[in-house]
């Protein structure tokens, strides 16, 4: 039995970003080239002429995964495609990955081979080298963590941090799609487990699934921004859902936001999804995550070029920080935005 007197506070106390700024709010950073450590969507360093992107990403099984449904070869390419997601959030560019991989015995070499397949695809469709990584046994399940190195222009790095006030809030593609795929795809392993009367339905639903199983980076939609000289005044990937990133903006810059409901985009089969799982599309789209589309906000004067572009929608304002952080619902009404709790397992 731990003794009385050992303080023992529990992880639920603090959640995932108090944790991590637990950890690292005494760290010192002793090189001159450490432009930016913790905080941002990589950490920065000064190269000279360019800055380097570096950024590290773990997917664990029965967490992030549960490969009753996902196709290892998509599983490799989804493990690079979220880590070289961070290095398109700073409006950089991915170069190089490198990939950890933890296996228990119940893995043969063919399955680690399909794992290969997806990861080698990604790297070809993004232009990625893999140049390393780690193998070691694991008792239980598969583990596979990413590095992503990039590179940036000096003047053109993104960082969370620099959102100013009355710029507008823009994010690429469409929201929710993923969870609501996630959510398809539990139902299917419920009908398989037998303890569900629904049958399984997965037609018509592969845009969703396909969000979910094999996202992609937003590559494209930074050659955009380059192509018509946008530079962001902050950036940051949608990974935890449209609240919870939307507020870590808004905490590093140090303002508040306005997101408007009737503008957020979400994709009509996200809809016919939560039309059939009964579940809130919105809610999806504020914070059901893994969508890896880029938020970012751009200067008002830009608007006029903005509006119209195709990918991009125009959702929201930044505000004062202490006009505080809200979803403005058609009505005018004003909800205010929350992080998704975060639980850490048994
Ligand atoms: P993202 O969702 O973009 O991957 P996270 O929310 O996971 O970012 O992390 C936020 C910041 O905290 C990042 O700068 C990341 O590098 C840093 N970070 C996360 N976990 C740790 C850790 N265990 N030790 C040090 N830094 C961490
Ligand atoms: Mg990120």
């Amino acid at each position: 039995m731990p003794s009385n007197d050992i303080k023992r506070t529990e992880l639920s106390a603090l959640g995932e970003f108090g944790l991590i700024d637990h950890l690292t709010a005494s760290l010192k950073y002793k090189q001159d080239s450490t432009q930016t450590g913790v905080g941002d969507d990589a950490a920065v360093i000064d190269m000279g002429d360019k800055y380097l992107l570096l950024s590290t990403d773990l997917l664990l099984e029965g967490i992030q995964f549960d490969l009753t449904y996902t196709p290892l070869r998509h599983l490799g390419y989804k493990a690079v495609v979220t880590s070289i997601s961070d290095i398109y959030a700073m409006n950089g560019t991915p170069t190089q990955i490198t990939i950890g991989i933890g296996i228990s015995k119940r893995f043969s070499v063919e399955m680690l081979d399909e794992l290969y397949d997806g990861i080698r695809l990604a790297c070809d469709t993004y232009n990625v080298d893999l140049v390393g990584g780690d193998t070691t046994s694991s008792l239980t399940g598969l583990t596979i963590s990413t590095s992503a190195v990039g590179f940036v222009d000096k003047k053109k790095v993104a960082y969370r941090s620099g959102a100013k006030e009355n710029d507008l809030i823009c994010v690429s593609g469409n929201l929710g799609a993923a969870f609501m795929g996630l959510q398809i795809l539990e139902r299917e392993k419920r009908v398989f487990a037998g303890n569900t009367n629904v049958q399984p339905q997965l037609e018509g639903f592969d845009y969703i699934l396909q969000r979910q199983l094999k996202p992609e980076a937003q590559k494209d939609i930074i050659d955009l921004l380059s192509e018509l000289g946008i530079q962001p005044t902050s950036m940051i990937d949608l990974s935890d859902g449209l609240a919870s990133d939307t507020l870590q903006i808004c905490k590093s810059s140090k303002v508040g936001a306005r997101i408007y409901l009737d503008k957020m985009p979400i994709a009509s089969e996200t809809f016919r999804a939560g039309e059939e799982m009964n579940f809130d599309p919105a809610v999806a789209a504020l914070n059901g995550g893994e969508d890896y589309e880029l938020l970012f906000t751009v200067p008002i004067e830009l608007h006029e070029q903005l509006k119209n572009l195709a990918g991009i929608d125009v959702i929201g304002h930044i505000t004062s920080e202490s006009a505080g952080t809200f979803l403005v619902t058609p009505d005018g009404g004003e909800i205010p935005l929350q992080a998704q709790g975060w639980d850490s397992q048994e």
